[in-house]
This record gives structure tokens, sequence and C-alpha cells, in this order.
């Protein structure tokens, strides 16, 4: 038998390594912006036509190529980025492989026209299966033009492969959205089919992110900064409000370098927690930074999973973070505030790193950043004596009022002894350290409250909703909803389908204090209501209820329950212009401050601002 090995010719050889690094337009369109960025341009523009099945072409204003290095570029692992394997360690480009020209010219017809600022002229190559075709000087200005044509234009099995342009095109947008996010500071445009369909000046990152997804976010964005000895993570987060049902709008970025990570979503899924549904997804556009030695990017050309050398803190630190963000936007940015205890009782933290690397850990600026005071994630665990003056406040003796007060005899907890199980995912909470004093209505709608560092403007209707709906999900856990019967039953008449709803919701309605029965067709009895629902108003009560209920089932996908509870609370909440007594606005706040979340709505809106004094007297001082 004659030997029957031999080596593949060069074209072939590219042609399947290119299988790895090409798989689709989109993936072309991706190595050659991040080729014009690693070139330091500040103006890229991307050609598209027919999804970039016919062409896909970069132009930039970098820093070009030699006429030799415009050659080398199309050759295997030829790289101008890297030198040894040490410098894997370093990266701080997109690329690094030298894979992605030759493999483009392995499968596609490739021109090049590039351009140095020191030299005279450009070099201009055309390049067909991984074959130069012509190669010649040519006047060009400064930076690179790459054209590639017909792609997979000799293997026809992956072009039939691609799918509609609509779905190219999607994936060529995406592609796109992720290099344009990172490099706010460089201008592109995009024209597909000879119209422009982006065109994003340069700008700031906020900025960038309006232009891409959208007018609307610009006043749901809340920024996000820390600066860390380890890492630094900023961008923007949306408020709660700006969540949405499908999962779209959510990046990291390491490095710069677009990532996915199931790991790192949940960490800001979490700091989201009881702010919006737990099917609805928040919008992120979140950078972390840190040193290219603690990450491993080199894990596939293609993949976008990114491993890092200590995986639980860079969870720590981005949930921290964004809760800091959240934090400051629900109350007032010079607010303080305790942020997740559990963080310090990570692992990460509490042991850093291996214990045989403890004493090293302990000397770090790591370890200290997370034990320093003014770090979102720093918690002191000797901060009682604040909470004790609450303690005290709520301790005095209950007052009669209009409003009802939770009769659940719940403790204000000191929040300081979750565990890492338990407690990771919890929210924060923020109180106002002192007593608060000299209460007054304002245009019947909010209520003024002195406190010893400045005032706070509390929204009567928000933070009555706020009480309510903890007051609901803690009689749903306890079934202990007081009801008051009714001393004339009301009949109540409803359209068939309010009717199903109805019948639908009744048991749970029954744990909140409502007391419904079947009454024949589509009609119902109502025996009995929860104690804070007027005599008389019972019918419009259940009514309004099924509105809201509808509302909230169009809206976002809350559990059954979660409906329920949140247009309960909505519902029963006092409004705005009603005049309050002295005595409902005393049990309002102090209601307000007992619950774990005062802050906010459940809907995720600010109850009160806390203005400081120090705050108030630079105003004057203008
Ligand atoms: P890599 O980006 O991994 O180095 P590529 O195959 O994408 O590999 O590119 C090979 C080399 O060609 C790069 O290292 C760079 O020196 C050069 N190059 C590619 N595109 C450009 C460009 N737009 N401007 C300047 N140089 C470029
Ligand atoms: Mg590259």
């Amino acid at each position: 038998m004659p030997d029957i090995i031999q080596l593949l010719p060069d074209n072939i050889a590219n042609q399947i390594a290119a299988g790895e690094v090409i798989q689709r337009p989109a993936s072309a369109v991706k190595e050659l912006l991040e080729n014009a960025v690693d070139a330091g341009a500040t103006e890229i523009k991307l050609i598209i036509n027919d999804a970039g099945k016919a062409l896909i072409q970069v132009i930039d204003n970098g820093k070009g190529m030699s006429e030799t290095d415009a050659r080398m570029a199309f050759e295997r692992h030829a790289t101008s980025k890297i030198k040894d394997i040490d410098d894997l360690f370093r990266i701080k480009t997109m690329g690094f492989r030298g894979e992605a020209l030759a493999s483009i010219a392995a499968v596609a017809q490739v021109e090049l026209k590039t351009k140095k600022a020191e030299d005279a002229a450009g070099t201009y190559i055309e390049i067909e299966n991984s074959i130069v075709k012509k190669q010649e000087p040519v006047a060009y200005i400064n930076g690179t033009s790459i054209a590639m044509k017909n792609l997979f234009f000799n293997v026809p099995a992956r072009r039939n492969f691609l799918k509609s342009n609509a779905a190219e095109m999607r994936h060529i947008i995406d592609e796109f959205i992720r290099v344009a996010l990172s490099f706010p500071e460089i201008f592109f445009s995009v024209i597909s089919n000879n119209e422009e369909i982006f065109h994003l000046e340069k700008g700031t990152l906020k900025q960038r992110i309006v232009q891409i997804l959208g007018d609307s976010l610009n006043s749901k964005l809340v920024s996000v900064n820390e600066n860390m000895d380890y890492l630094n993570i900023y961008g923007f987060v949306g408020k709660p409000e700006a969540a949405k049902k499908t999962r779209g709008d959510q990046y990291f970025f390491v490095n710069n370098r677009f990532i996915k990570s199931a790991y790192l979503n949940h960490a800001v899924m979490g700091a989201y927690q009881q702010m919006i549904a737990a099917d609805s997804f928040p919008l992120y556009v979140l950078f972390i930074d840190l040193e290219p030695s603690q990450v491993d990017i080199n894990v596939h050309p293609t993949k976008q999973e990114i491993k890092f050398e200590d995986e639980k803190i860079v969870y720590a630190f981005v949930q921290a973070a964004v809760k800091h963000a959240l934090a400051q936007f629900s109350i007032t940015p010079t607010l303080d505030f305790d942020l997740d205890p559990s963080i310090q009782q990570l692992d990460a933290v509490s042991k850093p790193f291996t214990e045989d690397k403890k004493a090293e850990a302990a000397s770090s600026s790591l370890y200290k950043t997370f034990t320093q005071k003014n770090q979102a994630h720093f918690i002191e665990r000797e901060n009682k004596s604040e909470l004790k003056h609450w303690k005290e406040f709520y301790e005095s003796p209950k007052k009669e009022s209009g409003i009802q007060t939770a009769d659940d005899g719940r403790q204000l907890s000191t929040n300081s002894h979750q565990s890492f199980d338990s407690g990771l995912l919890n929210t924060d909470i923020r109180r106002p350290t002192t007593e608060i004093r000299n209460l007054a209505q304002i245009h019947n709608s909010y209520i003024l409250a002195q406190t010893v560092r400045g005032f706070l403007l509390i929204n009567q209707q928000f933070a009555h909703e706020r009480i309510l709906y903890e007051r609901y999900v803690a009689a749903y856990e306890t079934k202990s909803m007081a009801s008051q019967k009714n001393l004339f039953p009301v009949t109540l008449n409803l359209s068939a389908q309010d009717a199903v709803l109805l019948n639908e919701l009744l048991s749970d309605l029954n744990t909140l204090g409502y007391l419904i029965e079947p009454f024949g067709k589509d009609a119902f009895i109502i025996q009995g209501t929860p104690a804070d629902v007027a005599d008389g108003n019972e019918k419009s009560a259940i009514e309004n209820l099924l509105e809201q209920f509808k509302h909230f089932s169009s809206d976002i996908k809350f559990s059954k329950r979660e409906k329920l509870i949140r247009s309960l609370a909505w519902q029963h909440a006092i409004k705005t212009n009603v005049p309050l007594t002295e005595k409902e606005m005393d049990t309002l706040v102090e209601e307000l401050f007992k619950c774990t979340q005062p802050n906010i709505t459940p809907s995720g809106k600010p109850t009160y601002l806390e203005f400081k004094k120090d705050y108030i007297e630079k105003l004057f001082e203008k």
C-alpha cells in the first residue's frame, strides 16, 4: 500500500479554518469592524449589500498598513497584535489570532485599499480563494478599506446554508450594535442597500445608548460607576419601568469585548429583585474592566463566553454596583444606604481566595476595597445604634388613625444576619437615620417631614401603595387578613369575561379579606371586604380591581397572586389630592419606614425624596 497522507493545499486548509471564524456575514462584519477599531480609527463606515451576501465593506480612517503588511495580513496566523504567548495575557486589542483576514480571503473575493499617513502611496490588493490576483500601488486616503464580495462563492454548501436576508441582517445589526456600544468615541455609519440605517455621531456612552436603543430611554437610564483596584464597572442600567417582557437590551462588555454570561446576568437580576416582575428583563449596558490577566478571552474565536480568574468576586461587584446605582436613583444621590450584607459573607470576601492565599489576600488592595467604607458593597456590622432610634420610634404607642396599621407585629429587621444562601439576592434597606418630625401636608398630596439631616418629601399615594403591598404580601403568607362582614351583602353582576376572571381570583381574594361567593350566572355576592374598604364601596372596589388586574395582565406578566396584590395595593392606596390629618400622616410615615423596602413602590417609583441639609445650603449659596 502506498502512503496516503498528504498536506492540504493552502486554500483548502484556509477554507476549513475559515469555517471556525466566518460562519455568516455577521461574523465577517464583526472581524472587520474590530480590525478598524484596533487600527485606531475614529470614523468607521460599514457598507452592506444583500445582507452581506453580496458585499460587506468596512472603511476606516485608522493607521493603515504598509505594502508588506497589507500582503502579510492575509496569511494565516499573521498578526501585529501579539508576539509571544505571554502577550495573550496582556491583550488590549479586539483581535489577536491573526485568522480573520486569512479566513475572509479564503471564502470571498476581497479588495483591500490601505495607506499609512507617512506613506506617499497606498496599496491595492485583490485576493480570492486565498490567491492574490492583483497587487499594485494606488492613490488612497489614510486608512483602510476592505470590501469582501460574494461570501462563500466558492463554498456553495455554506452559501446555501445562509438564512434569509432579514435573518442575516439581524445578526449583522446585533454585531454592529455591540461594537458601536463599546466605542461611543468612534463615529459609525451603516449603509445597507444604499440606505443609511445608522448614523452615530461620536459622543458619550449615554448618548450612544440612546442613539441605538431609542430616545425614550433618555430619562430611564441610571448610571453605574464603581472604581476599585480589582476592577471598574461602569455603564447604565434601566430604571425598573424600562424593563421589558423580552430579553434583549442586555449587554456585558469585559475589557470592551461583548460577552454573554448567564452568571453575571443573574447578578444583575438579583439587584432588581422586587423592583420588577420575575419574568421581565431589565435593560443594562455594563462594562467591566479588569486586568487582562484576570480573564481568559482565549476560549474560542467566535464564542462569547469568558472565564474569570475569580468569578464570584465579579458577581458580587456587579450586583453591588447595580444596587448602588438603583438605590441612588430611587432616593437621592446623597442618601446613605447599606448594601447587601451578604456580599461580605461571600467566600471571596470573607475567606478571600483559597486558604493558603489568605494572608496574602488580606493585605491585598482588593480585600481592602471590599472592607473600606463608602464602597457600594460595604456594610458596617455594628450599625445598630441607628436602628435603635427607629425601634424606639416605632415602639411609641400605636395611634388611632384612618389609615390601617399593619397588625402583623413584624420586627424592624436589622438585615445584618442574613446568610449568603438566603441573602445574596436581597434588596437593600435604606432608611433616613433618625427620627422624623414636623409633618406637614402640601398640595394635599405630599408630606413634608423634617429629619435630623434635612427633610423628606413623601408622596402619600406611593408611600401608601408600598405599605399596602407589603401588608398584602404578609397577609398572603400568614393568611391573616382581617375581613369585615357586610351587614347587607352586595350583589355584583359582571360581564361573562369578568365573571370568569373573578371566579379565578376568588380563593386568592378570600385570603386577602374579600368574602365573595358565586351567585348564579355571572353574578356574585360580596359577603365581606377587607377592613380598610369603606362601606358602600365594595362594588366599585371589585370592578376597579378587575380593571387594574387586566391592566397588569396586558402589561407585564406577573404571577396571578402578584398581580392581584399589586392591583389591590394600587387600588386601595390613598390618592393624591386627599387631605390627611396629622395622625394619618404620622401613621403613614411610621408604616412606610416599617416596610422592608420603603423607598420605592412595587413598580419601582420612588416613594419619597430626601433633601440633605448640606445640599439645601449649597442651593442657597449659588
Ligand atoms: P488580528 O486582528 O487577530 O491581528 P486579522 O486577520 O484580523 O488578525 O488582521 C491581521 C493583521 O492585519 C492585523 O494584526 C493588523 O495588523 C492588520 N489589519 C487588519 N485590518 C486592518 C485595518 N483595518 N487597519 C490596519 N491594519 C489592519
Ligand atoms: Mg482582527
